[in-house]
This record gives C-alpha cells, sequence and structure tokens, in this order.
C-alpha cells in the first residue's frame, strides 16, 4: 500500500437516535466527541428502520450543537429523482457540503431499492445535478461485500463508484488491517488514487458487534473469538471493554503506521470505547475545538 500524504481525515458516525432517552444519550456523547475535534461527523438513513427526516434532524442538531460538519447518509433505497432531489436540496439548504452516497440494504421482499440500482448510479446523479457542491463519500468492503463474493467483481463495482465521481470512501469495518491493505493495495492498482479511510468499530458489548458482524460479513478472527469466549460476557464486562479497547487501538495503530489516510469510527451514538481509543492514538483534533488531557490506558 502506497503512503497516503497528511492531512488524515478523521470522523464520526451517529445513527438517528429514537425517542427522548435515545436523543438525550446522543446529545450527551455528541458533547464529549466534538471535544475531540473531528473533521465531520456523518449520520446513518435507513438502517434500523430509521427515517429521512430522523437523518435530517440529527444532521442539523449536529451542526448547530457543535460547529462541526455533518454528513447525511443517502441511499437509493425506494428513492425517485424527485424524492432525491428534495432531499438533497434541503441539506444543500441548510449547510451540508459532504454526502455518503449508499445503495443501502435492501429490505426483505423487495425486488428493487429505487430508481437507482446501485450507489454508483446515485453518485453520477448527484454530480450531474449538484455539480461540485457536495464532496461526494461511498462506502466499500475490504472483505467484500457479501452480495458479490467475487472480489474482483465488487472491486469492479467500486472502481465504478469513484469513476462516477466520488472524492473519497469509507470502509465496512474489520478486523483484519491486511484485508484492507490488500484491498486499497488493489484499487491502487486500478488507477484509485482518492482517500480510502477505514472504518473502525469499537466494541464494548460483544454480543451486539458479533451480530451486526453476522450481518454484513465482517470476519471475526479466531484469535479475537477465542479471547473473547473466555470471558464471561455477562459478568465480566470490564474485561471485554478492556479487550476491546486494546484490539481496536492496535488495530488502529497499524493501519495509521502503515499510511492510512485516517480512520472513521462507528460510534453507535456513545462517546466510549471511542474517546479512550482517540486518547490513546494522540489524534489531533481537526478543529478549534479543545481536545481534552489524554487519560491513563493503553498507551
Ligand atoms: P453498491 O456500491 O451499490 O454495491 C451493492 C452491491 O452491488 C455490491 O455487492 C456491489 O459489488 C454490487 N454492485 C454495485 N454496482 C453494481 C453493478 N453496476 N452491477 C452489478 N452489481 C453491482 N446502509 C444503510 O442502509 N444506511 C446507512 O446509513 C449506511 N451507512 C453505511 C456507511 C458505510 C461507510 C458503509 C460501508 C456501509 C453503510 N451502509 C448503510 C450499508 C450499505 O448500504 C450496504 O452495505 C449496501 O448493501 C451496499 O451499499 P453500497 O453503497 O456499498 O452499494
Amino acid at each position: 500500500m502506497s503512503m497516503q500524504q497528511s492531512p488524515k481525515h478523521y470522523s464520526l458516525e451517529f445513527f438517528p437516535p429514537k425517542g427522548p432517552k435515545g436523543e438525550q444519550r446522543l446529545a450527551k456523547a455528541r458533547g464529549t466527541l466534538a471535544a475531540l475535534g473531528p473533521e465531520f461527523f456523518s449520520v446513518t438513513f435507513g438502517a434500523g428502520g430509521t427515517t429521512r427526516s430522523g437523518t435530517l434532524d440529527t444532521v442539523v442538531a449536529t451542526m448547530r450543537d457543535t460547529g462541526i460538519e455533518a454528513a447525511p447518509h443517502l441511499s437509493c433505497i425506494e428513492g425517485t429523482k424527485e424524492s432525491i432531489s428534495e432531499i438533497v436540496d434541503t441539506y444543500r439548504d441548510v449547510g451540508v457540503k459532504r454526502i455518503v452516497a449508499l445503495r443501502g440494504d435492501i429490505p426483505e421482499g423487495m425486488d428493487n431499492p429505487g430508481v437507482f440500482s446501485y450507489a454508483n448510479e446515485l453518485v453520477e446523479f448527484l454530480r450531474a445535478q449538484y455539480g461540485d457542491h457536495f464532496h461526494l463519500e461511498v462506502g466499500c468492503y475490504p472483505e467484500t461485500h457479501p452480495e458479490t463474493p467475487h472480489p474482483d467483481a465488487d472491486l469492479d463495482n467500486f472502481v465504478r463508484k469513484v469513476e462516477a465521481g466520488a472524492d473519497s470512501a469509507m470502509t465496512q469495518y474489520f478486523y483484519n488491517p491486511d484485508a484492507y491493505f490488500d484491498f486499497v493495495e488493489r484499487a491502487q492498482a486500478r488507477g484509485v488514487d482518492i482517500p480510502i479511510v477505514p472504518g473502525v468499530m469499537p466494541f464494548a458489548n460483544w454480543p451486539q458487534v458479533a451480530r451486526f458482524s453476522a450481518m454484513c460479513g465482517a470476519d471475526i478472527p479466531r484469535w479475537i473469538a477465542t479471547r473473547l469466549a473466555a470471558y464471561d460476557a455477562a459478568d465480566d464486562q470490564d474485561s471485554v471493554r478492556d479487550f476491546g479497547i486494546e484490539v481496536v487501538t492496535g488495530l488502529c495503530q497499524r493501519l495509521l503506521d502503515a499510511g492510512a489516510p485516517g480512520l472513521h469510527f462507528y460510534t453507535l451514538n456513545r462517546d466510549e470505547p471511542t474517546t479512550t481509543i482517540w486518547r490513546n492514538l494522540g489524534l489531533p483534533a481537526a478543529t478549534g475545538h479543545a481536545v481534552p488531557t489524554p487519560a491513563p490506558g493503553i498507551a
């Protein structure tokens, strides 16, 4: 993998909260995470039955409360050109400058996602309609997207999104850094020169992450699974949390040392363990926000 030049891109992902408790939890986490000084926050759409207005509201509240850029995720699911233009016009009007453009997960029983079948068509549409107004991010899959098990075909599809006008990419999370290095090398060999930022899933609650991993095809290396199996998850939450921080800090450090152009953390709307991992890595603030003093922990 060739070394990528600074500056590196550090970002944090939220999902739109449900109900007053979820909103309170996110507001609290967002305050702590904003102090780390990420380049931007991103807000998912559609996952877990959340709505477009939930994404818009969370994007607006995030920009208002933190002064940091927020990027809505936008998927093709059930979209028409009109409905997509309507929401994107709204994003533009509230000051959004970056969009994460995705196909989205197709709900069971649905044959066609919408007017666009794949994310490259959405990227092409956004470029044609909005020129360079938005920085367009796309997703990619170092361990291969589960719907297209052939790695070359999946890479072809990623290259198509880049050629359609993506400015940068964020990966599905993984715990095996070699999968990322291999993917980046193969993409670069195909002429891809946009930043491919690793997606990182910190974990404190292992059963939840194991469930996500089974759904999205993220491999759990055997050494991690066996170490976790040795803890009684119900009784030994502290050990699971500490082990998770150690594993993910080590993973991030290896990625950065090898030249990864940044990190995108899936926070699950919690400030921890992302904050501890961020501090362990000594990541710089992209904004003028004060960065709290590092807490004692794994260096
Ligand atoms: P695409 O790039 O369109 O690829 C989808 C599948 O089709 C792949 O298997 C690909 O190889 C194949 N393919 C692509 N183009 C073609 C083509 N022209 N012909 C044939 N096959 C093709 N999901 C949500 O619902 N909401 C979110 O907010 C969300 N956020 C995400 C954020 C990140 C960073 C990532 C990596 C994923 C996110 N997802 C989200 C999940 C994502 O929507 C799913 O993984 C989805 O199944 C694929 O989306 P994509 O944009 O990568 O699709």
